[in-house]
């Protein structure tokens, strides 16, 4: 993206295209949108298809069709990861040289029989030459320093990678980048300042710091929305949250999501129009009231 680095805010929603997008997903493409929109930011559409296996076809027209049907409307051409190999394998490659990555060829069933109450990968093939002959995962060596971000609703956020999380995997044995690392290289080349997503994503984010500080890449401000819960605070099921969205009645399914965002719609904005309803939560956006549902995860 040319340019982008004048601009003082650049959001994104970034769906993978395992299928289409479901309640909990539009809830937290909507909370992304409001917060750019409210700002007077840009809205970047990217899709995350580099983890092929998981790709369903048409999924990604769906969710560009579903996303304009609510109104959803982004800055630029939708960019896909895939269209950017060449640059995380470059990348890999770099890091290598570094000496800061190490081939791995532990199976995750070997390693939780080796210790299956623990979850930080023990450093075994740091410090052993694996078979080359085998295929291998490459693993990013992490320090023993603490990494910690302010996030815009869950608070000071610390991890220490080396301890609590062990080398982490940045390509996997069936050659696939992982979204550890494509999700850093991506945001930083398109100039993402603002990453508003859900908090399932939360503790990925030391990860993708300590990327970000070895690549010498500013850092966006992060803001982690609460997983969805009814009104009453009741996590949404697993079938309401994984539910396709019923986009024949946009309108009604904006202003359930805006309850469910605690943005209090009033009762007026059940008649309104897509457009309508979009202007009114641009204008009253308050993500604060979100820490309301802090607790419940
Ligand atoms: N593609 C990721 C997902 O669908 C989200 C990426 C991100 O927001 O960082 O879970
Ligand atoms: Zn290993």
């Amino acid at each position: 993206m040319s340019g982008s680095a004048t601009k003082h805010y650049v959001g994104r929603f970034a769906p993978s295209p395992t299928g289409p997008l479901h309640l909990g997903s539009l809830y937290t493409a909507l909370a992304s949108y409001l917060d750019a929109r409210s700002q007077h930011g840009y809205w970047l559409l990217r899709i995350d298809d580099i983890d092929t296996p998981r790709n369903i076809r048409g999924a990604s027209e769906r969710i560009i069709r579903d996303l304009e049907k609510f109104g959803l409307h982004w800055d630029e051409r939708v960019y896909y990861q895939s269209e950017n190999l060449a640059r995380y394998f470059d990348i890999i490659t770099q890091l290598s040289e570094q000496q800061l990555l190490y081939r791995c060829t532990c199976s995750r069933k070997s390693l939780a029989a080796l210790n299956p109450h623990n979850p930080v990968y023990p450093g075994i093939c740091r410090h052993t030459c694996p078979d080359p002959a085998k295929p291998a995962a490459l693993r990013l060596k992490t320090e023993d320093i603490e990494i910690n971000f302010a996030d815009r609703l869950q608070g000071l956020i610390r991890q220490n990678l080396s301890r609590e999380l062990g080398d982490f995997v940045v390509q996997r044995k069936d050659n696939i980048v992982a979204y550890q690392l494509a999700v850093v290289i991506d945001d930083y080349q398109q100039g993402i300042t603002d990453i508003v997503r859900g908090f399932d994503l939360l503790d990925s984010t030391p990860r993708q710091i300590f990327i970000q500080q070895l690549l010498g890449y500013s850092r966006p401000r992060y803001m982690h929305v609460p997983l969805i819960v009814d009104e009453q605070g009741v996590k949404l099921s697993k079938q309401t949250h994984a539910e396709a969205v019923d986009t024949e009645k946009p309108e009604k399914t904006l202003y359930r999501l805006l309850r469910l965002l605690r943005q209090d719609p009033p009762k007026i904005l059940l008649k309104a129009q897509v457009e309508e309803i979009l202007e009114w939560a641009v204008a009253r956006w308050n993500p604060q009231h979100l820490k309301k549902i802090r607790a419940i995860h």
